[in-house]
């Protein structure tokens, strides 16, 4: 019973250290920007937690954008869901995966038009919030000038949230980003012969 006893009273002074660091932690956060989210690496989770972030942003009202660079032959369930929405505006470059198009004429054409409507939004300041989905394949595969991009992304609204996935995102857009995840690749069904499956791939 004593042990007991000394054991909680031991964990209140632990918490209470602990909320002691974090409440100070947040005081010192002040600053209220908008934010460049960048989401990268191998593993699962990257659109998906942007679409998660279009949700929470949709919830509170405010004003989103959605540009995917790339998109699949499946129908999205996150383009189902938020196209009729009055707060989210979507554009979708309609070519597919680069290595369905084999086209690499075709691809620079549709990125640019893409883009076009990207830069649009970049300049916006009624935007608050703008997903650039599957934007990294346009800089490696070189169908977006790097310094373009990146120009605009460090000139945009100064309140204005932008999310960038896609894999193997520059060094540059990861120093220009105020947060940056790395999904790694732990497991994926698909590597066990598991084909994409509604709700959880598309
Ligand atoms: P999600 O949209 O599920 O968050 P993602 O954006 O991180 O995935 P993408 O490379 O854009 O990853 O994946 C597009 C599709 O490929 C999705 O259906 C996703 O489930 C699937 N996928 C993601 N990661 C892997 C992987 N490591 N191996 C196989 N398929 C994957
Ligand atoms: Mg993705």
């Amino acid at each position: 019973m004593a042990n007991t006893e000394d054991r909680n009273q031991r964990h209140k002074k632990t918490m209470q250290r602990k909320k002691e660091h974090i409440d100070g932690r947040i005081a010192e956060a002040t600053i209220d920007k908008g934010l460049l989210v960048v989401l990268t690496g191998n593993g699962k989770g990257k659109s998906s937690s942007a679409f998660g972030m279009l949700a929470r942003s949709v919830g509170h009202g405010l004003r989103c954008a959605v540009v995917q660079f790339i998109k699949g032959q499946w129908e999205c369930g996150e383009q189902l869901m938020f196209q009729d929405n009055l707060l989210v505006e979507f554009h979708v470059m309609n070519t597919g995966f680069t290595w369905e198009t084999q086209d690499r004429e075709q691809d620079i054409a549709a990125a640019g038009k893409t883009w076009d409507q990207a830069n649009l939004l970049l300049t916006n300041p009624d935007i608050e919030v703008v997903i650039l989905d599957e934007l990294t394949y346009m800089l490696t595969y070189g169908y977006l000038d790097k310094e373009m991009v990146l120009s605009a992304l460090k000139t945009r609204p100064e309140q204005q949230h932008v999310i960038v996935t896609g894999r193997n995102a520059s060094k540059e857009l990861i120093e220009l980003a105020d947060t940056v995840s790395e999904l790694g690749e732990s497991k994926h069904a698909f590597n066990a012969g598991i084909k994409v499956q509604k709700g959880i791939d598309y």
